[in-house]
């Protein structure tokens, strides 16, 4: 038998098998270790990286929720309430993630997800503000419309499919997607749609309810890898969904009807004089789990909802920061293109009034100022960059001439 320079048996610490028995046998200083258990050790330490990958951060490392909220500022205007709410919500999350990655399972406490509800009117940023997150959390994150979900078995998509696409965005990382940002748009569709479900039967509302409430909890699910990549050997790739944050939302219409008939009940017994007062024009701000399962969704998806946050209609005021102001404002992006063909843009404040004006005939709210933007811009665009001069002038004449035409 081979012999080390001490005199020793050569073998491998490993496997314990001798040189004549192993392909090829490593010497170190004092041992040896055999080609194959090396192979095994280098597969060993690459899934054992993959799983821990990222390392749990330090608490000081993280953003602070008034920083969240500042960053949030940079995108989104107004709707402070909200951001607050999601600043909080969001720095746990983070918090939990890492706690709950550096936890020893068995013995430290488990934080358990606080998922979020945004109720508001269309087009007042409740995609912006998710979307704003995930930038900032620089995790997957996926926007599904909660009206093409079904029961399995009927028409449409699976309530797993949500996995999917989160799944899809990771590049099929499922340890990244395990911790990423799902945002279900119109919840409110799924709702029940009577109070009592004896009267009227909406199976297809509760069903999905029912089903969404599985990912809502935190359980590990089979996740149908279809639409992206192949994977030959898995028909379903296991998620588990503790780590990630729903963040629902919803426009609720005519929620207020039900807020106020609480709150009408609620202030019997009060005296005129003492009497609460209640703002009657933002009903939306005294939204409650109470409201929304009287809206028809059922209890245990609002008890996995525990963030309860309304947005704000957008006034003018609003609307007119919202073309300028954002980082990527829809102006700036303007500038920015026709800086490119070196001109500079200037427009007439009139004209971003009469965006906004319009945008509010047609009650589109903020998602209609870029169809506007567009009706105006267009023409300049063509003509610009072959004309001589270095500057175009946006005025109000122009600008109403164009969406004249376009009418
Ligand atoms: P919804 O509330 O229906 O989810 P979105 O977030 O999709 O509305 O808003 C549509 C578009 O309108 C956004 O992409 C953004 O350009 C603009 N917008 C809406 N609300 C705001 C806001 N509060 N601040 C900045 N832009 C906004």
């Amino acid at each position: 038998m081979a012999r080390d320079v001490k005199g020793n048996d050569r073998h491998c610490v490993f496997c314990g098998r001798s040189e004549n028995e192993v392909p090829l046998l490593l010497q170190g200083m004092d041992s040896a270790i055999c080609s194959d258990c090396v192979k095994l050790c280098y597969d060993y330490v690459s899934n054992i990286e993959k799983s821990s990958r990222p390392a749990p951060r330090k608490i000081e490392d993280l953003m602070k929720p008034k920083e969240i909220h500042a960053w949030l500022d940079q995108y989104v205007i107004g709707q402070d309430r909200a951001k607050k709410l999601l600043s909080v919500a969001v720095y746990n999350h983070y918090k939990r993630v890492n706690n709950n990655l550096a936890a020893d399972a068995a013995n430290d406490l488990e934080i358990e997800k606080s998922n979020i509800l945004m109720v508001g009117p269309t087009g007042t940023g409740k995609t912006l503000l998710a979307k704003t997150i995930a930038k900032l959390l620089k995790v997957p994150f996926t926007i599904v419309d909660a009206t093409v979900l079904t029961e399995a078995g009927y028409v449409g998509e699976d309530v797993e499919s949500i996995l999917t696409r989160l799944l899809q965005e990771a590049d099929y990382d499922v340890n990244l997607a395990e911790r990423g940002i799902v945002f279900i748009d119109e919840i409110d569709k799924i709702a029940r749609k009577s109070d009592n479900p004896s009267i009227t039967r909406d199976v297809s509302g509760e069903g999905v309810q029912q089903a969404m409430l599985k990912l809502l909890e935190g359980n590990v699910v089979n996740v149908p890898p279809k639409g992206g990549r192949k994977h030959p050997e898995q028909e379903f790739i296991q998620v588990n969904t503790q780590n990630i944050l729903f963040i629902c939302g919803g426009a609720f219409e005519g929620i207020e009807r039900r807020i106020a008939q609480r709150l009408n009940t609620q202030v019997i017994g009060y005296s005129a004089s003492n009497r609460p007062t209640v703002d009657k024009e933002n009903l939306l701000k005294y939204v409650s789990a109470q409201d929304l399962r009287a809206y028809g969704l059922i209890p245990e998806i609002i008890g996995r909802l525990p963030v309860i946050t309304y947005l704000d209609q957008l006034d003018r005021a609003a609307m007119l920061r919202i073309l300028t102001e954002p980082k990527n404002a829809i102006i700036r992006q303007y500038e920015k293109m026709f800086e490119l063909d070196g001109l500079k843009l200037r427009i007439e404040p009139e004209v971003l009034e009469l965006i906004v004006d319009t945008a509010i005939e047609n009650k589109l709210g903020a998602r209609g100022l870029r169809s506007i933007c567009e009706k105006i811009m267009t023409d300049a665009m063509y003509e610009a960059p072959s004309s001589r001069k270095k500057t175009f002038v946006l005025t109000l004449d122009y600008a109403k001439e164009k969406l004249r035409e376009d009418s």
